[in-house]
């Protein structure tokens, strides 16, 4: 007979996000590297989805996003800009490819001037990917190879 139970590492305090529930608004800590085990808001218990984006606010956007423990790419982006719709799916599919590695948010930078200002977004989309509160790279319009390019390092 063996021993079934799989020994508990330090390893799991580190990749933790504050993430916002979408439903009542609690304020969650989340770890992303059990993305996949359905994690649920604990106020309401409502699923808090990983495997797309998050849609972040001004006044979240340093607890979530600078604060983060994994990467994070942001898409800097408006309701009204066509171009950011073409950008929508690429940004889908990366949240969907690297759940559990990196956060994927989508910020309405409409609602967001501050942080839009912070970061001289000057057209849009923008994507930045940060790492550590830091930005590390950004993309302009769209560039799906390059932003495929540069998300596979953030997360090697
Ligand atoms: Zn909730």
């Amino acid at each position: 007979m063996t021993e079934g139970g799989r020994s508990i590492t330090m390893s799991d305090s580190i990749s933790q996000v504050s993430l916002r529930c979408g439903f009542c608004l609690e304020l969650n800590t989340v770890n992303v590297e059990r993305a996949g085990d359905r994690p649920v808001c604990s106020a309401c218990s409502k699923p808090i989805l990983l495997d797309r984006p998050v849609k972040v606010s001004q006044d979240d956007f340093e607890k979530t996003v600078l604060q983060s423990d994994v990467p994070v790419l942001v898409d800097f982006y408006a309701d009204w800009c066509a171009p950011c719709k073409m950008v929508a799916p690429l940004i889908d599919e990366i949240a969907h490819q690297h759940i559990g590695k990196m956060l994927v948010v989508k910020v309405d930078t409409d609602r967001a001037p501050d942080v839009a200002m912070k970061y001289e977004i000057r057209s849009i989309p923008t994507l930045i990917i940060f790492q550590d509160g830091v930005e590390i790279e950004r993309s302009l319009g769209f560039e799906p190879e390059r932003v495929r390019d540069l998300i596979e390092k953030a997360v090697a």
